[in-house]
C-alpha cells in the first residue's frame, strides 16, 4: 500500500449513541491494520442523544478522530458533504454509522483503488430489511436507472471509496439537492463495484423516515432526469390523438347513422381524467420548481457549529 499516503473516512452521525462505540472499535482496528496515516471524520448531524459527548471523548483520546459538528440536522447527504469538505486523504471512504456498511470491506476498496479505479462503491447483494422496504428500494433503483441521463449503478448506496480527484470535484459541486451516489457517478473516471451483503442496523431505528426516504428517492430521479417533465408531453400527444380519433368516430356516427348517443357520464369521465393528468403534470413541474428555488437561494448546504481536531 505504498501509494496510499493518507486515508480519510467520513461517517455521518445522527443519534447513533448505541452504535458509536462498536463502530469506532471496528473502524479503528481496520484503519490501524493498514499501517498508514489516516483520519476518521465523524460528522455530528445535529444529534440530540449522547452522540455528541461520546464523539468528544473519542476525539480526546484519539487524534486520528476529527469531529465536524453541524448547527442542526441537515440530513444525511448534507452531513456526508460536510465530511468530504474537510478530508485531506488521497482516498476517502464514506460509510454509515449503523454498521450496515461493514468496515471490514475497506481494505478491499483500497485494493481496487490501487488497481487504478477512482471510485469504488459497494453493491448490495442481499439486504436484511423488511420485504416492503426491499421492494421499494428495488423499484426505485430500477426507475432511476431507466430515467437517468447518466449510468448510475443499480443497488449501490453511499458506501464507497472516492479518490482525491473525485472528492475535490464533489467539494466544488454547488448543488443543494445532493444525491451523492448520483453525483459520484456523474463525475465519470473509472469506477468499480464490490458486492457485499448489507447487514441489518446494528442498533437503533433507521433515521430515514418514509418522507425523508421518498425525498431522497425523488432527488435521485429529478436531479438526473427530465423524463418526468416530458411524460406530460407524451401523455398530451397520446390523449390528443385518441380524442382526434374519437371525433372522427362521432362525426361518422352522426352522418352515417344519425346517432349522437353519448351521455353525461362520458363527459364527466373525460373531464376528470384530463383534470387528473393536468394536476399530475403541474405537480411534476412543481417538483422541479421547488428544487430550482432551493438552488437559486444559494444557501449553504450545511453550517458548521464546532470543529474538533481539525
Ligand atoms: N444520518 C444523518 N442525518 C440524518 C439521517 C441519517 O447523518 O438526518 C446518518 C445516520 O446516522 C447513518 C446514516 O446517515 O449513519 C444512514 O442513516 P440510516 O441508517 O437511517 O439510513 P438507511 O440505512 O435506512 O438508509
Ligand atoms: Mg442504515
Amino acid at each position: 500500500m505504498d501509494d496510499l499516503t493518507y486515508c480519510s473516512v467520513v461517517v455521518p452521525i445522527y443519534n447513533e449513541e448505541k452504535n458509536i462505540p462498536e463502530l469506532h472499535a471496528r473502524l479503528a482496528k481496520v484503519m490501524g491494520s493498514l499501517n498508514k496515516p489516516y483520519e476518521i471524520i465523524y460528522v455530528n448531524d445535529g444529534s440530540v442523544d449522547g452522540s455528541s459527548g461520546l464523539l468528544g471523548k473519542i476525539a480526546a483520546l484519539d487524534k486520528n478522530v476529527k469531529i465536524v459538528e453541524l448547527s442542526r440536522n441537515f440530513g444525511h447527504q448534507a452531513a456526508v458533504s460536510a465530511g468530504i469538505w474537510y478530508t485531506k486523504g488521497e482516498a476517502t471512504i464514506i460509510l454509515d454509522a449503523d454498521l450496515q456498511d461493514p468496515p471490514a470491506l475497506i481494505p478491499e476498496f483500497i485494493k481496487k483503488w490501487q488497481e487504478g479505479y477512482n471510485v469504488v462503491y459497494g453493491i448490495r447483494r442481499k439486504r436484511k430489511e423488511s420485504f416492503l422496504k426491499r421492494s421499494c428500494y428495488f423499484i426505485f433503483y430500477r426507475i432511476q436507472e431507466k430515467t437517468a441521463k447518466i449510468k448510475i449503478p443499480l443497488d449501490a448506496g453511499d458506501f464507497c471509496l472516492i479518490d482525491k480527484k473525485v472528492s475535490d470535484i464533489l467539494k466544488n459541486m454547488p448543488e443543494r439537492n445532493r444525491f451523492i451516489r448520483g453525483m459520484r457517478s456523474w463525475v465519470g473516471f473509472s469506477q468499480a463495484g464490490v458486492e457485499y451483503d448489507r447487514d441489518a442496523r446494528f442498533s437503533g431505528k433507521p433515521k430515514y423516515g418514509f418522507r425523508k426516504l421518498m425525498r431522497l428517492a425523488f432527488d435521485g430521479i429529478y436531479s438526473f432526469s427530465d423524463i418526468p417533465l416530458k411524460m406530460s408531453l407524451i401523455a398530451g400527444f397520446f390523449i390528443s390523438l385518441m380524442c382526434f380519433l374519437f371525433i372522427i368516430y362521432i362525426v361518422y356516427q352522426r352522418i352515417v347513422h344519425g346517432t349522437s348517443a353519448y351521455g353525461i357520464a362520458t363527459i364527466a369521465v373525460s373531464i376528470l381524467f384530463l383534470g387528473g393528468i393536468q394536476l399530475i403534470a403541474i405537480g411534476v413541474i412543481g417538483e422541479y420548481i421547488g428544487r430550482i428555488y432551493d438552488e437559486v437561494k444559494q444557501r449553504p448546504v450545511f453550517i458548521v457549529k464546532n470543529l474538533i481536531n481539525l
